[in-house]
């Protein structure tokens, strides 16, 4: 595209590289200034975690910061809004590159802190706390963090104030009146925002397609006791670690019905360290270590586990498989999974609770008990936020295509005058003149591959997926001085049927003794491949080696 010129005057302009169009890994940049001597912010840094099916062996993927990169001497900072690993996630793999001050409020810093230490950058990189409600100043952006609600301890709107007007970054929200932990949503300043004068607002948009309200923790923890109380046998109860607020409802309502709590998996035992560390959880009850749990009566104990989007590594799937060293479930326990099924995980998670049914354990979902809320705003709640805010742009992040779409048509509906939808790597101008796109930059996954951070298009991840599906063929050819076939072609077959191999015996046979053979490699890896297509139907990937003797 080309580059739009604006005379050298200074623009507000917002630039989303992770997070716009997609869910997971959210990554947004804030630029003030004529266009070769802009200032820039980046508000969150997250991650997405890779998928067996799509990206195999890739554990994690982050934006690509090429642009950032180039921009770096003009980077005055990364300011986290909430320490969900969709914000925090690529901070320890994406600073080096930048090397720039991190803000967050102190919980959140807790957690971005472990995740330097695992990664050897702690005393490279400490992150600047910011108080709940504090306000910082980067270059021409004013940042004021704004107290709201969702299913983390401490997560923030950034009111980001610059010369050109002001824009509210909303992170992830939605609008508890009773959240358990933590203030409720700082409404008032909110709405002072509102009569102050909001140039745009740049909103999540996971929950636009949900109508009326998320709904309270505080409902969710009455649920939990009366359930949890109504149980006989052991329970298990599996939530995200990073609802603090839901373990202490859970917590809370095991101790109401006579129940110890043991807490299993390490997310969980870290998580709630963290949350104490950071001043949180003074009530929580003392827990019982894992080693004891087979010495309490089935119904004096509740297990807190991880592993509730069925990962094969965490507590429950273990104990579902029998593989758990201390926690062991079966006929007449429970397991209540008290969270929702994240898109894409619903294959594991349903073998998991057959896993569990398959031994007489009884699964409670939020498909028919109330045993969770999301995090995020519904339609009645966003309706709410732009009421108070008054933003004169909509900008919808923090979804898929067909949810911004949606956000920005919602938008419209309730009165704000422009809405714009930017996906990853499309600038924004907010400020001067009507909202527009004016560039695109470079975007796109990074693929964190083992311990190696590629991008995806140099990635290994689309090569092992061919390998996955029609397995690999290699071919050695010795040949003597003449370039004539000195021994029988040696194959070896990794994933492919042994049938297929004497049709590709003959077919490089054949292909050897024709004349005009060109590039003898390629011709024979082609006759090979045809050759396994048409004797089974797929084509494997094949590599031919030649060795000159
Ligand atoms: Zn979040
Ligand atoms: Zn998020």
């Amino acid at each position: 595209m080309q580059r739009k010129s604006s005379n050298g005057r200074s623009e507000l302009v917002f630039l989303p590289l992770g997070g716009a169009g997609e869910i997971g890994m959210n990554l947004n940049c804030y630029g003030y200034g004529p266009p070769d001597e802009r200032a820039w912010i980046v508000v969150d840094c997250g991650v997405l975690f890779g998928r067996e099916t799509s990206t195999p062996g890739v554990d994690l993927m982050m934006p690509d910061i090429r642009f950032l990169e180039n921009v770096r001497q003009d980077l005055l900072g990364i300011v986290l809004t909430h320490g969900h690993e969709d914000h925090i996630g690529a901070v320890a793999h994406l600073w080096p590159k930048l090397r720039c001050p991190v803000y967050a409020t102190p919980f959140t810093v807790q957690l971005v802190q472990h995740k330097l230490e695992e990664a050897g950058l702690e005393s490279r990189l400490r992150v600047t706390p910011v108080p709940l409600g504090g306000k910082i100043t980067l270059g021409p952006f004013s940042i004021e963090f704004i107290s709201i609600t969702h299913s983390i301890p401490e997560p923030n709107c950034l009111a980001i104030r610059t010369p050109a007007g002001t824009v509210l970054h909303t992170g992830d929200w939605k609008l508890d009146p009773d959240p358990q932990l933590g203030p409720v949503t700082n409404e008032p300043v909110l709405r002072g925002l509102g009569h102050e004068g909001v140039l745009a607002m740049v909103c999540d948009s996971t929950n636009v397609l949900v109508s009326g309200e998320s709904g309270s923790e505080g409902e969710v923890k009455r649920a939990l006791i009366g359930l949890i109380a109504s149980l006989k046998g052991r329970v298990a109860v599996t939530a995200f670690a990073s609802n603090v607020a839901r373990l202490e409802s859970i917590a809370e309502a095991a101790r109401l019905a006579n129940r110890e709590v043991v807490l299993v998996g390490r997310a969980m035992r870290h998580m709630i360290n963290s949350a104490r560390e950071a001043g949180y959880l003074s009530d929580f009850p003392n827990t019982v270590d894992e080693e004891y749990a087979p010495e309490i009566p089935a119904e004096n104990v509740l297990f807190l586990c991880t592993g509730s989007q069925g990962e094969r590594r965490a507590a429950l799937w273990r104990i579902a498989a029998d593989e758990h060293p201390n926690v062991s479930l079966g006929e007449g326990d429970n397991v209540i999974f008290s969270s929702r099924i994240i898109p894409g995980n619903e294959l594991e998670i349903f073998e998991l609770q057959n896993r569990l049914a398959a031994k007489g354990v009884c699964v409670l979902t939020e498909r028919d008990h109330f045993v969770h809320v999301s995090g995020h705003p519904a339609r009645d709640e966003l309706a709410a936020m732009y009421s108070w805010v008054k933003p004169k742009i909509s900008v919808p992040v923090h979804g898929e295509l067909r949810h911004l779409q949606e956000h920005a048509r919602f938008a419209r509906e309730l009165q704000v005058p422009k809405a714009v939808v930017a996906t990853n790597g499309q600038m924004l101008r907010l400020a001067p003149g009507d909202p527009e796109i004016i560039d695109e930059t470079p975007s796109g996954r990074l693929h964190l591959d083992g311990r190696v951070l590629v991008h995806e298009e140099d990635g290994f991840a689309r090569g092992r997926r061919s390998l996955s599906f029609a397995g690999f063929v290699g071919i050695t050819l010795v040949l003597d001085r003449r370039r004539r076939l000195a021994a029988e072609p040696v194959f070896y077959m990794e994933g492919v049927p042994a049938a297929v191999e004497e049709m590709m015996r003959s077919a490089v046979s054949r292909a050897l003794k024709e004349k005009s053979r060109g590039d003898l490699e390629e011709h024979v890896r082609i006759a090979a491949r045809r050759a396994a297509s048409d004797a089974w139907g797929k084509k494997p990937v094949v590599r031919v080696k030649l060795v000159e003797i």
